[in-house]
C-alpha cells in the first residue's frame, strides 16, 4: 500500500530526511518511533505531499505521490491532482484541528459534502454512524468546546474516515491527552487496526506497537536505523541507539 524509496527531504541546508525505505502492506500498522526531531512528523506530511520530497519516490498504492513519471523525469502534479491524492489520505494529528464553530456531525459532514459533493443525507447518514461507531453517538450535537480531548480526538478520526481513505496517518494522535483519556482514543485506532484499515502511526505508546503493530520502524537523525516486528525489536532491540530510546519510554 505504501512504498517510499530513498526518500530525501531538507529545510534549506538542514537534511532531516537522509533516504528513508518503507514499505507497508495493505491491512498492516505500521509504528513508527524515535527521538524528537528524528523527521517522523516530516516523513508523515511528505507522503500525502504536504512537504515535497528533494529525492527517492513515494507510492501509495501503487500512485507515486506528487509527481509523474515520463520518460525517466519527475514531474510535479498539478494542485488539483495533488488535492485528489490527498483525499484517499487520511491524517490525524496531535492537535485536534476540528473546527470550532462546528458541532461534532458538521465537522464530520464538512469534507464529504464540500469536497466530495456528496449528498447532504448520504453524507450525514454516513457521519453519524461513524460517530457512534467511535463511541460518540451521543455527543453529535456538541461543540468541540463542549468535548474531552479523548472525545475531540476520536471525532477526528471519524472526520479522517468520513472521507474513505485507504490510508490512515497518525502523528502522535494522544501525545496531547491526559493519560486517562488515552486508551479511549487507542481503542478506537485498535477497532480500526481489526477492521483491516492500513495505519502508519506515529507514536511513544509501546503497549500499542506491540499488541497492534505488524511492523515497528525505529527512526534517527532522519534515517531508519532498525525495523521489524514490534515484539521482537522491543524485547530484543539490536542497535544502541534503539536500546537507549526504549529504555526511555519504556
Ligand atoms: P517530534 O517527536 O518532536 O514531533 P519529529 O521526529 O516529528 O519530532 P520533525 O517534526 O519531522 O521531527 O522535525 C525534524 C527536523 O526538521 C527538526 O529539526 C525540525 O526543526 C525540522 N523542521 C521540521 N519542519 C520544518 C520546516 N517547515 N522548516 C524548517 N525546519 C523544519
Ligand atoms: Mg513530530
Amino acid at each position: 500500500m505504501v512504498q517510499a524509496e530513498q526518500v530525501h527531504k531538507s529545510f534549506g541546508h538542514l537534511e532531516v530526511l537522509k533516504g528513508i525505505d518503507l514499505e507497508v502492506r495493505s491491512g498492516e500498522v505500521c509504528c513508527l518511533l524515535g527521538p524528537s526531531g528524528s523527521g517522523k512528523s516530516t516523513f508523515l506530511r511528505c507522503i500525502n505531499h504536504l512537504e515535497k520530497i528533494n529525492a527517492g519516490r513515494i507510492r501509495v498504492d501503487g500512485e507515486l505521490i506528487g509527481y509523474r513519471e515520463h520518460g525517466g523525469k519527475l514531474h510535479e502534479l498539478r494542485q488539483k491532482e495533488v488535492a485528489a491524492q490527498r483525499r484517499s489520505i487520511g491524517m490525524v494529528f496531535q492537535r485536534f484541528n476540528l473546527f470550532p464553530h462546528m458541532t461534532a456531525l458538521e465537522n464530520v459532514i464538512e469534507a464529504p459534502v464540500r469536497v466530495k459533493r456528496e449528498p447532504k443525507a448520504a453524507a450525514r447518514e454516513r457521519a453519524e454512524a461513524l460517530l457512534a461507531r467511535v463511541g460518540l453517538g451521543d455527543k453529535m450535537g456538541n461543540y468541540p468546546g463542549q468535548l474531552s480531548g479523548g472525545q475531540q480526538q476520536r471525532v477526528a478520526i471519524a472526520r479522517a474516515l468520513a472521507m474513505q481513505p485507504k490510508l490512515m496517518l497518525f502523528d502522535e494522535p494522544t501525545s496531547a491527552l491526559d493519560p486517562e483519556l488515552v486508551g479511549e482514543v487507542l481503542d478506537v485506532m485498535k477497532d480500526l487496526a481489526r477492521d483491516g484499515m492500513t495505519m502508519i502511526v506515529v507514536t511513544h505508546e509501546i503497549g500499542f506497537a506491540r499488541e497492534v503493530g505488524d511492523s515497528l520502524v525505529f527512526m534517527d537523525g532522519g534515517v531508519v536505523v532498525e525495523q521489524g516486528n514490534p515484539r521482537e525489536v522491543i524485547a530484543n532491540p539490536q542497535h544502541d541507539r534503539t536500546k537507549a530510546f526504549l529504555a526511555k519510554v519504556l
